[in-house]
């Protein structure tokens, strides 16, 4: 589970921002996971979930956007999409990959009180 100290890394961006620019708390949030991230959204969504009591999070609306994963071939030499690291080039079937995009998770807004 992972997803657990992923969870704890987006409080600690929130608490950071905070420390710039102060506020109360967090009353909406909005993260963007990449498919090629290794993040299971479920599982994040149950431990912001389970963190946010007692936290800036607390009551805070959690929207996670997914964002497709693309991957250079270097066989094709053009971004081609893929959904996991193992996919093949969709195009040549080639495995010369490099993943280019969809390959994070992070804060991409948040409206705060
Ligand atoms: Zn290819």
């Amino acid at each position: 589970m992972h997803e657990v100290s992923l969870a704890g890394g987006i409080l600690q961006v929130v608490e950071q921002t905070r420390a710039r620019d102060p506020f109360e708390r967090v009353t909406h949030l909005r993260l963007q996971a990449g498919a090629l991230a290794g993040v299971e959204l479920s599982a994040l969504r149950f431990a912001l979930e389970s963190l946010a009591p007692g936290t800036l999070l607390d009551g805070a609306l959690i929207d996670i956007d997914e964002q497709p994963g693309t991957a250079w071939c270097m066989l094709c030499s053009r971004s081609v999409p893929i959904f996991t690291r193992l996919d093949l080039c969709p195009l040549c079937e080639g495995a010369q990959l490099q993943p280019t995009g969809g390959t994070d998770l992070k804060v991409v807004d948040m409206r705060v009180v």
